[in-house]
């Protein structure tokens, strides 16, 4: 049993150390990738109760020179631990403003990007997560105002973020409001806050996780959760946005339930900046 013992051991410490070498390896991509441009974004479209595709959401995407496309859950959070996020977050920014003139341009001024950002984004106190929101901030004065004064970003935090929020974080919040951007909670019902503690922030809009979607019914307990939020995020005036609609059926269930937009499959992938400018504005719902 002894032996046995040593030899897991053992295994276990190789393995840990080729899962250390790769990451090391991984974050030397990331840094290169970065430099030679190899990341792009997708845009997915997320459309009204109408069927409208106005609102956009920017997905990042690598391509690799020898490992061909590499999906961000495969690397976001190896860029998040060597703090590389907060120059691939900058760059999502500056490429994340420059599709949204063209959306506005062949869509109207009324088009929306959603952004993800990193909670170490916010949360860093390193110059660079400054210099981050800084520009987000003063550069978003070049994009055009629609006639509520948004000027159509939309940066998307995590509702784990809102419970490490301290005072500074929460002005940076307000800024954004401030300067016309907007933000909704990505990824709700994930997480440990409830709407009782979202109360206390401005938040413009909720996303329900696909999980909840992609597990719903007429009968199933996801659907009771699912209208609740609605009902409640309504009443805190927050719009609702559900993730992950792959089917007709979800579709309507939410329709039904009073949600305010739809992302999914089931209406669009994630396109690029070529098809997402062509996407229809109006399609049938
Ligand atoms: P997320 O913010 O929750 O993004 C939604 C994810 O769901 C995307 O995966 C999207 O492609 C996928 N999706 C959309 N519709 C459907 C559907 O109908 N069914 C299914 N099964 N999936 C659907 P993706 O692009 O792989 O991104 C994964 C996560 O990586 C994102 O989750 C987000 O947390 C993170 N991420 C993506 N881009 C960025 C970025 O620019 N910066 C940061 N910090 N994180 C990013
Ligand atoms: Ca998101
Ligand atoms: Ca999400
Ligand atoms: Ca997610």
């Amino acid at each position: 049993a002894k032996a046995s013992g040593r030899d897991c051991v053992k295994r276990f410490d190789w393995k840990l150390k080729q899962a250390l070498l790769d990451k090391v390896e991984l974050i030397k991509d990331i840094n290169k990738a970065l430099k030679n441009d190899e990341f792009f974004l997708v845009y997915q479209p997320i459309v009204d109760r109408e069927g409208k595709a106005l609102k956009f959401e920017a997905l990042i995407r690598w391509n690799h020179p020898e490992k061909g496309l590499i999906s961000p859950d495969e690397f976001i959070s190896a860029a998040e631990e060597s703090g590389l996020i907060v120059d691939i977050g900058g760059w999502v920014i500056q490429e994340a403003k420059a599709a949204l003139s063209k959306l506005q341009v062949a869509r109207g001024p009324d088009v929306q990007i959603g952004v993800n950002v990193s909670p170490l984004q916010l949360l860093n106190r390193r110059e660079g997560a400054d210099v981050f929101l800084s520009s987000l901030i003063t550069g978003s004065g070049e994009l055009n105002r629609s006639a509520d004064e948004k000027n159509g970003l939309v940066v998307e935090i995590t509702e784990n973020l809102l419970m490490e929020m301290d005072e500074r974080t929460r002005q940076v919040l307000m800024d954004f409001r401030k300067n016309g951007i907007q933000v909704a909670l990505d990824d709700f019902g994930t997480g440990y806050s409830s709407l009782a503690y979202i109360m206390n922030y401005d938040i413009d809009f909720l996303k329900i996780d696909r999980s909840f979607v992609q597990t719903l019914s007429p009968e199933s307990s996801s659907s009771s959760l699912c209208e609740a939020i609605i009902n409640m995020a309504h009443k805190l005036k927050i719009m609702v946005v559900a993730e992950g609609v792959e089917t007709k059926q979800q579709a309507d269930l939410l329709l039904q339930y009073g949600c305010d937009f739809l992302q999914g499959y089931y209406f669009a992938k994630p396109l690029r900046l070529e098809e997402a400018l062509l996407y229809p504005i109006q399609k049938e719902i």
